[in-house]
């Protein structure tokens, strides 16, 4: 037993991460726009793909592709056997118990409207409630406002701070017998907000609810353990984590616990270099925080951004982000925002400190 453990402590030693070699693994980092090095700061919309995923889409389509599940015949097997390959992988990644637990959609999106129209649906009569919270994407919010429509159930919302972190002990009294599901993010593609999902699933658990968590900005960013959050749905997009729609297993060529260390520390820094910068505003502050990082700049409308920073080769999103009711909370019409991945550099973030720098004074 003790061998045991001295051997996987051996293994989970951590080692540097090499980022300069990921980089090289996705080809459309290469590019120059505008003359300059791409920065690619909008991963929470979707991610880069690397070339062994590329190369993997095209093997597909050129020697596999046919009907999965349908056809008698050996393209169909073989496809069929990649896809649930697909599939088992996708298992060990999140430590789902059952195999049959891993169902693919099209993206969080489509997972989520499937689990209202379906479970969700049988679940609610008249007066019924659902809880989800203030910081949810569309995708979390729309689905149960038409189950609302429909069945005539209440949606209740947990209200977040200033920060951008969920009253739990609000939540907590929000829990009664009409509540029939609990639906919130599990990381906030706006604020970075990482939420106490365990905590607040042993709440609603002790109160016989069952919660869905939408980890679309969760499963790219942290390791997940399915069994040890004791969620009863949780949804994801493969295009989000470095692979097609649908498919997100890729990332277990990397030492993913060095990646997210890695990503930590870009956050971090981009937090503290961003935040000395005059007249700027981080939207989002929680203790718990993961690769987002939302801000606005004193008298520039968040969208005049953009377009500035795209002359410089730097890719971010500026919007409501899908998330309008969190600008509602924060009183911004958007946020400027970017969003790390694995293999974004610091030099990526002094860049982006620059671009800021001359938006103001475009705008000055
Ligand atoms: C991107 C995103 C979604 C929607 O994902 P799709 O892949 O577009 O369906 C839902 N929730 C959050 C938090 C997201 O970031």
């Amino acid at each position: 037993m003790r061998k045991e453990q001295n051997k996987s402590a051996k293994i989970l030693k951590p080692r540097p991460f090499n980022v300069k070699k990921i980089r090289e693994d996705f080809p459309i980092l290469k590019q120059t726009i505008n003359g300059k090095p791409l920065v690619y700061l909008d991963n929470a919309a979707t991610s880069q793909k690397p070339q062994f995923v590329i190369d993997a889409m095209n093997h597909y389509y050129m020697e596999e592709n046919s009907n999965i599940h349908r056809g008698v015949h050996y393209l169909s097997e073989l496809a069929t056997q990649s896809y649930e390959a697909a599939r088992v992988k996708i298992q060990k990644h999140i430590n789902a118990k059952h195999l049959e637990e891993v169902i693919f959609t099209r993206g969080t999106t489509e997972a989520i409207n499937l689990v209202a129209h379906s479970f969700g649906r049988f679940q609610v009569k008249e007066g019924d409630e659902i809880i989800i919270s203030a910081m949810e994407h569309h995708s979390n919010i729309v689905p149960w406002q038409l189950l609302r429509d429909e069945k005539g159930i209440v949606l209740r919302i947990i209200p977040i701070n200033d920060r951008g972190e969920l009253f739990i002990d609000k939540y907590e009294k929000m829990l009664n017998e009409r509540t029939k599901i609990v639906s919130i993010v599990h990381v906030s593609n706006v604020l970075g907000t990482i939420n106490p999902i365990k905590q607040m699933i042993e709440i609603a658990h002790k109160n016989g609810v069952p919660v869905l968590i939408d980890g679309a900005q969760g499963v790219p960013h942290m390791k997940i353990d399915v069994q040890d959050l004791d969620c009863d749905f949780y949804a994801f997009s493969g295009h989000k984590m470095y692979g097609p729609t649908g498919v997100g297993v890729y990332i277990n060529q990397i030492r993913f616990d060095d990646a997210i260390h890695h990503e930590h520390n870009l956050l971090n820094y981009a937090q503290e270099t961003l935040s000395s910068i005059k007249g700027l505003r981080i939207i989002g502050t929680a203790a718990q925080k993961s690769s987002v990082l939302s801000f606005v700049l004193k008298n520039i409308h968040p969208h005049d951004i953009g377009p500035i920073l795209d002359d410089d080769g730097i890719a971010l999103r500026t919007g409501h982000h899908c998330a309008q009711p969190v600008m509602k909370c924060f009183e911004v019409p958007a946020t400027a925002r970017a969003s790390f991945a694995m293999y974004n550099i610091k030099e990526e973030v002094d860049a982006l400190v620059k671009g800021i720098h001359r938006v103001i004074k475009v705008f000055s």
